[in-house]
């Protein structure tokens, strides 16, 4: 049985306990939020090294990392790098989007080395094979398709990123809407590539029972994607991307009456004033399903800080009730990104997800902040490294120039903090 179908049974799994154990809920929260499908526990059957998350409402904001090979470059040693740096950085899942080397044993590899869930998008991989196989993507059949994802299901994937939604209504809304960025999502742009050519709808949609039976095998969640996610602010929250919303929310239904857990994703590039109404759309529209967006990015001028303009975005979508983020590294629209780009990026959306548990009253995140404040307050050093995100950032930044108080060099003998201490007596202690 599914996490789904023992919540709805009334019965609080191994995995739901672990989860409200590492978010400080009764586990009674957990299963009914699970059994509403308001909370996804991804954990593949088959995922032995697995600690499970969760992910939905009531829970803390979670980060995914995205790391993978390019087919110019990355190797199995360079992703487990990458994995290693995302988990160490605080990253609650992470998603293998390879398409260069040894796909397969690259996927297995991190699947064994992975602690939290894994992701893919198989359908990359179906394409790929397609490709080399018969020299073309439009070329590759619906048994290539479902071949992939039950592989990496088999694998022990947790979720799977697939284009459920992306109907040849979504296209005919496309070619209507003139975008500047057309199609964004390499899964995507394959499967519209496919579509067009062979004249027929999306096999993920048209077969969507098929790709059910083998989730609930397995209890792989479904992440819809959104292949027409805006690529650029000109595009956003336009008829192609809520065309495919719309389908998306019918396909939420069908795989909860199939006992299947699923999440949704969402854009992309979005001015920052209609971040909240994608939110509530799409958890309207998806009867409160995991909302998954990537970034949203909040401009399209900053190449070499879109970690910053993803977290400003993801914040924003957080608070707005969004639940889980993908990162978006330094390296976005520029390059592969490395172990230090993954860094960045994970701690860049750890606290965009943090500052808007604050904002949704997450249990536990306001506390942070509180002891962090009487930290600095009482000038304790060892305590604020050990409550930063980056604690061997924060004690090599103090470090660098030392002071002969026990002030930092920022202000040194008219440290404003002791001062007042000095003055009129007030003291962290006593806040
Ligand atoms: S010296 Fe200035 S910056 Fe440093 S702890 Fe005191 S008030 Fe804060």
């Amino acid at each position: 049985m599914t996490q789904l179908e023992l919540a709805r049974k009334g019965t609080i799994s191994p995995q739901m306990e672990s989860v409200a154990r590492a978010e400080g809920v009764e586990a009674e929260f957990v299963r009914q939020g699970v059994a509403r499908g308001t909370i996804v526990v991804s954990a593949n059957t088959g995922h032995a090294s697995l600690v499970p998350c969760g992910i939905g409402q009531g829970l803390r904001t979670k980060v995914n990392a995205n790391i993978g090979t390019s087919s110019d470059y990355g190797s199995l040693e360079t992703e487990l790098e990458k994995l290693r740096a995302a988990i160490e950085s605080g990253a609650d899942t992470a998603m293998d989007l390879s398409t260069g080397g040894d796909i397969s044993a690259i996927r297995r590899a991190i699947i064994a080395a992975s602690t939290v869930p894994i992701g893919t998008v198989p359908i990359y991989q179906a394409g790929i094979r397609a490709i080399d196989g018969h020299g073309a993507i439009v070329r590759m059949s619906v048994d290539d398709v479902f071949a992939a994802i039950e592989e990496h299901v088999r694998d022990g994937v947790d979720f799977i990123t697939v284009h459920c939604g992306l109907t040849q209504s979504a296209v005919a809304r496309l070619r209507e809407q003139h975008r500047i960025a057309d199609v964004v999502s390499r899964g995507g742009a394959f499967l519209i590539g496919w579509m067009l050519h062979n004249e027929c709808e999306n096999p993920l949609y048209e077969h969507y029972d098929r790709l059910l039976e083998l989730c609930r095998e397995f209890d792989v969640t479904l992440s819809l994607g959104d292949g027409m996610r805006p690529g650029c602010l000109a595009d956003a929250t336009d008829r192609a991307q809520i065309e495919e919303l719309l389908i998306a929310g019918e396909l939420v239904d069908r795989a909860w009456e199939a006992g299947v857990q699923v999440m949704v994703e969402g854009p992309g590039h979005l001015p920052l004033h209609h971040i909240e109404a994608n939110v509530k759309l799409q958890k309207s529209v998806c009867r409160g399903a995991p909302f998954y967006v990537l970034g949203p990015l909040v401009t399209d001028i900053a190449a070499g800080y879109d970690h910053i303009t993803g977290a400003i975005g993801g914040a924003i979508a957080a608070a707005a009730g969004a639940d889980f983020l993908c990162y978006v590294t330094p390296a976005e629209h520029l390059g592969l990104p490395d172990a230090e780009d993954v860094r960045e990026g994970v701690v860049a959306s750890r606290i965009a997800a943090h500052a808007a548990d604050i904002a949704k009253g997450v249990r536990g995140a306001e506390q942070w902040d509180r002891e962090m404040s009487l930290a600095r307050k009482r000038l304790d050093w060892q305590q604020q490294e050990k409550l930063s995100l980056r604690p061997e950032l924060s004690r090599r930044v103090h470090a660098k120039h030392t002071t002969t108080g026990s002030a930092c060099s920022m202000c040194g003998d008219y440290c404003a903090m002791k001062l007042v201490e000095d003055y009129l007596g007030v003291s962290a202690g006593r806040c």
